[in-house]
């Protein structure tokens, strides 16, 4: 029988990716949901393709839109926050893929853990904002969450060769970005649409922007932090610029066991969806004929802040992740729209998170609460920065 599936975010770099994969596996799933911001396009054209049950939009001026235009089929509309609180815990589908951005993705995949569902996770922010209190959902409710990011995926798999107390540490592998090599004067003048240029990854922008900085890396390591219940300092970073291998689980006695294939999320995708199994497909797979060199080298923390941030941050626990996640987004969008530079992203995440009151262990409300604080305060730094760069 084929299994019910929901997308959060199905217009969005992994959404449609998911899409391809449940494509190659005619008769494998349903699609029974999926959502969109305010791309209503393709959510139209994907939504008379695959025929779900629901959809939700989160602009609800856009959803009134998309009703009028799918007046023809027999499709449930949702709208707005709510609705996409409603998509996740849909009836129909036990495995949801939680593919928004930022910190849209935390209660809906709280939502759908509190029913049990099976999570498809590439929403990294989760993890971040609201990590203790979601695994500690997933545990009471024996629900499962599933690594979608590709060095998660590589973990998860590598994983298996060994058992827990067998982990001395795990290295997460970091392409470097856009801007590898370049010194602290370079990086003073760069700009959104060379930061968009990622090298070997097609991804949306704010995870793009994420991986010129390195905070992409940072956040990741706070999301292996609670997908694998590892401490901070079992946690380590390699720059590694062919993004072949996708992360290493270093074992105690010495062996250290690597995932590799294409730089194409494709591959983490479809094992999150086959998980257990692996299923053959016809996607290009790495040929060893053509690519001999692959190297590493270790992370620039001084003239890449956001690494060390995102550390300090997970290693102070409690709302200071959701803090720097929330100030993060905001100094990525004012970023994108050329109000600051390259630099000044990392010095505003540090002045507010120095102004931040911990709380030690939030429930979601505190989140929520944390979450709002830090992007009105970040809101409040940002023109004191504005001014610096006019002067
Ligand atoms: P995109 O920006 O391409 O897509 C995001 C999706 O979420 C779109 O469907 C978008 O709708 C929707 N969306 C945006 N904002 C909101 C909101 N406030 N509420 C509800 N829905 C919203 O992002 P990516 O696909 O690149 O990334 C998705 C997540 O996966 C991120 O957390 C990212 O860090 C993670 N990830 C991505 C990878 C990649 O290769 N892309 C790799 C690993 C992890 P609309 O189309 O209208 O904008
Ligand atoms: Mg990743």
């Amino acid at each position: 029988m084929a299994r019910g599936i929901i997308i959060l975010g199905s217009t969005g770099s992994i959404g449609t990716q998911t899409l391809q994969v449940i494509e190659q596996f005619p008769g494998k799933f349903k699609v029974v949901g999926l959502s969109t911001n305010s791309n209503i396009d393709l959510l139209e054209k994907q939504a008379r393709k695959f025929n779900p049950s629901v959809i939700a939009v989160r602009n609800e001026e856009k959803a009134r839109e998309v009703k009028s235009r799918l007046r023809d089929l027999p499709i449930k509309i949702l709208a707005g926050e709510d609705g996409l609180n409603e998509l996740s815990t849909y009836p129909g589908a036990e495995l949801v893929v939680v593919a928004v951005v930022g910190f849209s993705g935390l209660q809906p995949t709280y939502r759908a853990l509190e029913k049990g569902k099976t999570i498809a996770l590439a929403n990294k922010e989760t993890l971040v904002a609201g990590g203790g209190l979601i695994m500690k959902k997933a545990r009471e409710k024996g629900a499962v969450i599933l690594p979608v990011d590709s060095e998660h995926s590589a973990l998860f798999q590598c994983l298996h060769a060994g058992n827990a107390g067998e982990v001395k540490k795990i290295l997460l592998t970091a392409s470097g970005g856009p801007f590898l090599g370049l010194s602290k004067e370079e990086l003073a003048f760069v700009n959104a649409s060379q930061a968009l240029k990622h090298p070997n990854w097609k991804m949306g922008a704010k995870v793009t922007i994420d991986s010129a900085t390195l905070m992409n890396k940072g956040f990741e390591v706070i999301e292996a932090r609670w997908l694998f219940d590892l401490d901070y300092d079992q946690i380590g970073v390699v720059v590694h610029p062919e993004s072949i291998v996708h992360s290493m689980v270093h074992f105690v006695d010495g062996s250290i066991i690597a995932q590799m294939s294409l730089p194409s999320m494709l591959f983490p995708i479809q094992y999150a969806l086959s998980y257990p199994k692996r299923w053959e497909n016809n996607f290009p797979h790495l040929q060893w004929e053509e690519k001999s060199t692959l190297s590493f080298l270790p992370p620039d923390k001084e003239n890449f802040p956001c690494l060390e941030l995102a550390y300090y941050a997970g290693r102070k626990g409690g709302t200071m992740p959701a803090v720097l996640n929330a100030a993060n987004e905001l100094a990525v969008e004012s970023f994108l729209k050329g109000e600051i530079s390259f630099l000044h992203i990392p010095c505003l995440l540090e002045e507010v998170m120095n102004k931040h009151k911990l709380i030690p262990s939030p429930g979601l409300s505190d989140i929520i609460d944390a979450d709002r604080w830090a992007r009105e305060e970040t809101l409040a730094v940002l023109p004191k920065i504005k001014k610096e760069i006019r002067k």
